[in-house]
C-alpha cells in the first residue's frame, strides 16, 4: 500500500486497547515531524456518513470525514466527544490520537458508483478538519475531490487548514463539473487569544490568505466567525476588527454564531478558561450553567451587535444548511429543483455506511435573529 511505505516507526504496541479491538487497524504510527501524535491507520468500511436533516429540504446530508481526532486542538472544539466511541478520551487523545482512514478516497469511489448514489451535495470539515496537519502526510484530500468531482457530486469544504492551498487547482478544477463550496473557519482576531485557543492551528493571518487565495482562484470564499467567545471576542472593538480583515481578505460573505458547550467539551473548556481567564469562569457558569447554549437574551444581544456589521460589510449574503452544518450549498437548491421537474422523490438512499455523523448538536441552535439572510425558518445545526 502506497501509505505503509511513508511510516518510520510502527509501534502497534501503543495501540490503545478500543483501537486494538478494530479489525481494520493497519497500524499506530508516529514519526519525528508529528511530535506526540499517533495516527491510527485504518482501512475503513464506509466514506459517506448520512445526517438526519430534520426539516431540511433534503432528509438528510451526507458528510466524509477522512480523519477521527483533529490536531487543530481547539478547546471548544464540539467534535471532542466523537473520540470516546473507542475508548479514547476528548481532550487530549482528540488531539494528539488521530484516526487516519486510510482508503477513504477508494471506498469513496465505490459508493460513488452504485446506481442508488443521487448525487446529493457532501459536506467536509463538519466533524473534524480535513486539512489538519496530517493531510500534508497522507494526502487523501485530491483523491477525495477528484471521486466526487467525476461522480457528479457536489461538495463544501469547511477548514481552519491553510493546506487547503496545495490542492486549489485540483478545486478549480472540479468547479468546472460540479458546484464547490468552501469556507474557512476564523473566529479569533487576537493572536494570543487564538494561539492558546486554537493551538495546533494555522494564525488568523495564514487564513485570512487562504481566502484571499480561494477568492483569487476565482472561487466564492465563506467565512465561519464561529464560535463568538462571551467575553472574550464579542466587544464591538473586535468584532469590527473582525469584519474589516474579513472583507479585506475577500470573503463572500460570512456566517456567525455564539459559543455552544455540550457535555464533553464544557469540561475541556472550563478547564481552559480556570487556567487562562479564570476572572472569567463565574460568568461562564452563569451562561453556560444550565445547557449547551448561550441563553436566548445573550444571543439575541450579539445578534444586535452582529446583524448591522453584515449589512455595513456587504458579508450578509450566507446561509447556513440545516442538514450539514455546513454553508447552505448553492447545489442544494439545484437538486431540489431537479428533483421536483423530474417528479423525484426528495432524495436517494446510499446504504449508509458504518460512519458516526456527528455535525452537531440535536435541536436548534440559532435563534432567529441569529440567522444567514434568507435561511429557511428552520432549525439549522451549526457549531
Ligand atoms: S479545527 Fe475544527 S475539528 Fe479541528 S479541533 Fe478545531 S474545531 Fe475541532
Amino acid at each position: 500500500m502506497r501509505w505503509s511505505g511513508q511510516a518510520t516507526a510502527t509501534v502497534d504496541d501503543s495501540a490503545l486497547p478500543g483501537l486494538a479491538r478494530l479489525s481494520n487497524l493497519v497500524a499506530s504510527v508516529q514519526t519525528p515531524e508529528f511530535a506526540g501524535v499517533t495516527f491510527h491507520e485504518i482501512l475503513a468500511k464506509s466514506a459517506l456518513n448520512r445526517v438526519p436533516g430534520g426539516d431540511s429540504v433534503l432528509p438528510f446530508g451526507w458528510t466524509i470525514n477522512p480523519y477521527r481526532g483533529c490536531s487543530h486542538a481547539c478547546v471548544y472544539c464540539f467534535a471532542r466527544p466523537t473520540h470516546e466511541y473507542l475508548d479514547l478520551d476528548g481532550g487530549d487523545d482528540f488531539d494528539r490520537q488521530i484516526v487516519v482512514k486510510v482508503n477513504v478516497a477508494e471506498v469513496l469511489a465505490r459508493e460513488l458508483a452504485r446506481p442508488s448514489w443521487h448525487r446529493d451535495p457532501v459536506t467536509l470539515g463538519t466533524n473534524t478538519d480535513p486539512y489538519q496537519r496530517a493531510e500534508g502526510r497522507y494526502r487523501l484530500m485530491p483523491g477525495i475531490i477528484s471521486a466526487l468531482a467525476e461522480s457528479g457530486t457536489p461538495f463544501s469544504i469547511l477548514t481552519k487548514g491553510t493546506l487547503l492551498r496545495r490542492d486549489l487547482p485540483l478545486l478549480v478544477e472540479a468547479a468546472q463539473h460540479v458546484p464547490v463550496d468552501i469556507a474557512l473557519s476564523i473566529a479569533v482576531h487576537d493572536d494570543e487569544l487564538q494561539q492558546s485557543l486554537e493551538p495546533g492551528t494555522p494564525t488568523t493571518a495564514a487564513r485570512l490568505a487562504t481566502v484571499q487565495a480561494v477568492t483569487e482562484a476565482g472561487l466564492d470564499c465563506t467565512v465561519f466567525m464561529m464560535p463568538v467567545l462571551p467575553h472574550l471576542t464579542d466587544s464591538t472593538e473586535h468584532l469590527r476588527r473582525a469584519f474589516e480583515a474579513v472583507r479585506a481578505s475577500g470573503a463572500t460573505r460570512l456566517l456567525y454564531s455564539a459559543l455552544h458547550l455540550k457535555p464533553g467539551v464544557k469540561e475541556w473548556f472550563l478547564a481552559w478558561l480556570e487556567r487562562e481567564h479564570p476572572e472569567l469562569e463565574a460568568s461562564y457558569r452563569g451562561l453556560y450553567g444550565q445547557g449547551a447554549y448561550a441563553p436566548t437574551g445573550y444571543r439575541k444581544w450579539l445578534a444586535a451587535r452582529v446583524r448591522p456589521l453584515l449589512a455595513e460589510y456587504g458579508l450578509e449574503t450566507g446561509r447556513a444548511d440545516p442538514a450539514t452544518g455546513s454553508m447552505h450549498s448553492r447545489a442544494l437548491d439545484d437538486v431540489a429543483a431537479a428533483r421536483d421537474v423530474l417528479g423525484l422523490g426528495p432524495s436517494a438512499v446510499l446504504a449508509a455506511g458504518g460512519g458516526t455523523a456527528v455535525t452537531g448538536p440535536a435541536g436548534p441552535s440559532l435563534i432567529a435573529a441569529e440567522r444567514p439572510a434568507g435561511a429557511r425558518a428552520s432549525h439549522p445545526r451549526l457549531f
